[in-house]
């Protein structure tokens, strides 16, 4: 039997006022109790405005970026498409018409 401390992160950072709920992790479906701590702490964010959906995929992050303008989970991956695309875009607008 093994026991997980859920939002240990969050407990490091709040300190002893926060110590996160203790699961009895039995059964792969008593993980969903991890996630769903997980995102009730994310919600419960009072920066809950920076969570958003990446504009390449279907993923949803939390932007840490100083102004709050990130537009996608990862750089190197939607980020990077993004450019590219944006690159595409430019150049073949740039071209003379045929
Ligand atoms: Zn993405």
């Amino acid at each position: 039997m093994e026991m997980a401390r859920v939002g240990e992160a969050a407990a490091q950072a709040g300190g002893a006022d926060c110590p996160g709920a203790v699961v009895d992790l039995e059964q792969p479906t008593d993980l969903s109790a991890l996630i769903f701590d997980g995102a009730t702490d994310l919600l419960s964010e009072p920066e809950a405005y920076r969570i958003r959906q990446c504009e390449a995929c279907v993923v949803h992050f939390f932007d840490t970026s100083r102004k709050g303008s990130r537009r996608w989970c990862s750089m190197n991956i939607s980020g990077n498409k993004l450019k590219v695309a944006a690159y595409q875009r430019r150049k073949r607008d740039s071209e003379p018409a045929r």
